[in-house]
């Protein structure tokens, strides 16, 4: 089922952007509705560091219609191992103007809205209102439980991508058919670290690569998603697992107590 599906006209593609699209045109079944969907669609994306920002950039390069970005901040030296949208000549400039700046290079007709701080109570609503589907690649659970409530308040597809160190996990939430974010996890595990965890591009940019094609599979209809499961990849070992997952019935995001709220 594709998320676009139901909207009465398409967008056209030019004869630019039917060249430039030429390659993943000729992917069996994707075909020329699929990348007229991409076009009709915005994504917003929940921090646009090695994770979020790779996602960015992958969507703009598929040809996505519209980004909604959010983080604050700018760009460290720390950044710069794994942050494909920002270089050496960016140190100490604002994130988000460095990615709006790259991302219309890549798509200098990309729609983009850039939020210069990280999802809070006071922007998480408006943020998600704006988007078809929600990729959160923040490392704060915090940020991410106000993205997931959101996610399931305006029944909105959301795409959990993370990782540390070579682990990345990945899922689709479907509110009202899938487990959400806090099913998974009601309480943040005592492992998790926010700050300087660590990070190598290969692991950010392969978990990237996941939730970016989460994001055009739900857009489009093409392929089978994560929805219901959880991916653990490990690239020390080229471990690579699928669980199911299943909602907790006394869930206060998404169970039966919270649809009463
Ligand atoms: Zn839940």
């Amino acid at each position: 089922m594709s998320l676009i599906a139901e909207r009465e006209e398409l967008p056209q593609l030019s004869e630019f952007e039917l060249k430039l699209f030429a390659r993943q045109l000729q992917l069996p079944d994707f075909g020329l509705e699929s990348q007229q969907k991409l076009k009709a669609a915005t994504v917003m994306i929940s921090r646009v560091g090695g994770l979020g920002g790779t996602v960015a950039m992958l969507l703009a390069r598929a040809g996505i219609g519209g980004l909604v970005l959010a983080h604050n901040g700018v760009i460290e030296h720390e950044n710069l191992n794994r942050m494909h949208l920002a270089f050496r000549e960016h140190l100490g400039k604002p994130r988000i103007e460095v990615f709006r700046e790259t991302l219309l290079k890549i798509n200098p007709e990309l729609k983009l809205v850039c939020e210069p701080d990280n999802v809070t109570e006071e922007n998480a609503s408006r943020l998600v209102a704006q988007a078809d589907i929600v990729v959160d690649g923040s490392p704060s659970f915090e940020e991410r439980y106000l993205m997931n409530r959101e996610a399931v308040r305006q029944n909105k597809p959301l795409v959990m991508a993370a990782m540390s160190g070579l682990e990345g996990y990945a899922t689709t939430i479907l509110p009202g058919a899938t487990p959400c974010l806090s099913c998974i996890y009601p309480e943040p595990p005592e492992y998790w670290t926010v700050l300087g965890f660590p990070v190598i591009a290969t692991s950010s940019v392969l978990v990237a690569t996941i939730a970016a094609m989460e994001a055009i599979k739900l857009i489009t209809g093409y392929g089978e998603t994560l929805a219901g499961q959880l991916l653990y990849c490990d690239l020390s070992s080229n471990i690579f697992q699928r669980m199911q997952i299943e909602p907790r019935p006394d869930c206060a995001v998404c169970g039966p107590a919270a649809q009463t709220v």
